[in-house]
């Protein structure tokens, strides 16, 4: 290592910035955070730094740099534009052996900054030891993205617990365990939605089964995959699929979602395959209560949007019912995915003032739906499962009053490399679903805006 991490407890104590631009004032922000007592020493402000005097968040001394303003510093930064004044500053330091910064120039530094991801309490710092700070910013980017923004309250509500827990579970691997579990299970959780007093609640409860040596409740996560393209997760479904210890998942969801759950969880898979339920959806539902009541964490992993035609409310119905805690995390349905990597969009003003969601799957051969809504001028439909009722489906828009030659798309596997995108109309859709070996997941999207597709097409997997 080229340098030591450390975090300085500087509550209170002076510290001197040498210079009054912006990047000085940014400097002084981030010293204030800290807590502080900063004093600047620059003849001249910045906007910023005049701020900062004016609302006496920082003292000026209005002169160039003398050494005798570091006598009762504990650490000094350089953010001059002047290299003589620069090198000042270091040598002044360095004989006084306190840790020193200038600016961008590494070689005049006794100590670097980090880039910081703030969750106080818990602060992470990372360091490119000045090899590359754009590289430590990246890394910084994706810890912010995997560190919930809530982590602070977590940490401070745990504070609150530490020594009663400590006194209370003698056994330090027991109590390991315990603050793992309330760090990734039901009270972490809670407090990421923003309900602390609740989590607190679970936390009392979660310290007295372990204390009755009972069988702590698990919890049940009904998490939206999305149409496939695995980037397209949120962070929050992310970070439920990597503490996950089972996963029941759909035929939906792309083996690259997949392969982003957490390597040891155990994977049920629960099919769904038209007409070929691996397990019903009563089972399922029994299912998902049976691993919550053993103590689990059980991500149930549907594609899309659990609330689109995802019967995700008939399952929470059980859990509900049966006492389970659960949460529900949505997902980019397959409507807003396809339509986007294909290039159509859903609403324009010229032509669709509407978007309807529906199901084509077929009830005893025929399709149950108010056609005279759907087949309206300015609306784009969107089909679900509508690739085995495409012929009843574009023949009712047609006899409900939309033109032969309405535009319509059939989306497969949108969003993933396998994507395949056909376009036809009303009347020539049937045909091609047959002769271009059409199959499932595909949505089919009707409407004026799927012209738009000849200008807007971006995505071309190749295969
Ligand atoms: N809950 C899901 C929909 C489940 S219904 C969601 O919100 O997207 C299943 C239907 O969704 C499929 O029959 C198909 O019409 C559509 N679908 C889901 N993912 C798809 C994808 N990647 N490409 C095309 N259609 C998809």
């Amino acid at each position: 290592m080229n340098f030591l991490p450390i975090f300085l407890d500087i509550k209170d104590r002076l510290c001197v910035v040498v210079g009054g631009g912006e990047i000085a004032a940014r400097k002084v922000g981030l010293l204030l955070r800290a807590g502080a007592r900063v004093v600047v020493q620059a003849p001249t402000l910045g906007a910023t730094m005049v701020e900062l005097v004016r609302s006496k968040q920082v003292t000026q001394r209005a002169e160039r740099f003398s050494e005798s303003i570091l006598a009762d510093a504990v650490l000094v930064i350089a953010a001059t534009d002047d290299a003589e004044v620069n090198r000042k500053v270091h040598t002044a330091a360095m004989a006084r052996n306190l840790p020193v910064n200038v600016v961008d120039h590494p070689e005049l530094c006794s100590f670097i900054l980090p880039s910081i991801v703030d969750r106080s309490p818990v602060v992470v710092a990372v360091s490119s030891g000045g090899a590359s700070p754009v590289l430590a910013r990246l890394i910084r980017a994706r810890l912010e993205t995997l560190i919930p923004a809530s982590f602070g309250r977590l940490a401070t509500l745990v504070a609150n617990f530490r020594a009663r827990v400590k006194q209370r579970i003698t056994h330090p691997g027991r109590r390991r365990a315990f603050w793992e579990s309330v760090l990734q299970g039901r009270v972490a959780e809670l407090v990421y939605s923003g309900q602390d007093a609740a989590a607190r609640t679970a936390l009392e409860q979660r310290l007295a089964v372990e204390e009755s040596n009972g069988q702590p409740l698990g919890e049940v996560y009904l998490v939206g995959g999305g149409p496939g393209d695995p980037e397209l997760l949120t962070f929050r479904a992310l970070r439920l699929m990597q503490q996950a210890d089972v996963v029941v998942y759909d035929r939906l969801v792309s083996p690259e979602v997949l392969e982003l759950v957490r390597r040891e969880a155990l994977r049920i898979y629960a099919g769904k395959e038209r007409d070929s339920h691996v397990l019903p959806q009563e089972s399922i539902n029994e299912l998902l209560v049976r691993l919550a009541r053993e103590g689990k964490r059980v991500l149930r992993l549907k594609g899309g949007d659990p609330f689109i035609f995802g019967r995700g409310g008939e399952e929470i119905d059980t859990l509900a019912a049966e006492g389970i805690p659960f949460q529900v995390v949505p997902g980019i349905t397959a409507a807003a995915g396809c339509a986007a990597y294909a290039g159509i969009p859903l609403t324009h003003r010229d032509y669709a003032q509407s978007v309807v969601f529906a199901t084509g799957h077929l009830k005893d051969g025929t399709v149950n739906l108010n056609w005279k809504t759907l087949a309206q001028p300015q609306q784009t439909i969107v089909f679900y499962m509508g690739l085995h009722g495409v012929e009843i489906i574009c023949r009712e828009l047609i006899r409900h009053g939309l033109p032969h030659a309405t535009p319509a798309a059939l989306v497969q596997q949108g969003t993933t490399r396998r994507q395949r995108v056909l376009t036809g109309t009303l009347e020539t859709l049937p045909g091609i679903v047959e002769h271009a070996g059409v199959k499932a997941p595909t949505l089919i999207i009707v409407g004026e805006v799927v012209r738009l597709r000849e200008k807007l097409e971006w995505f071309n997997p190749d295969v």
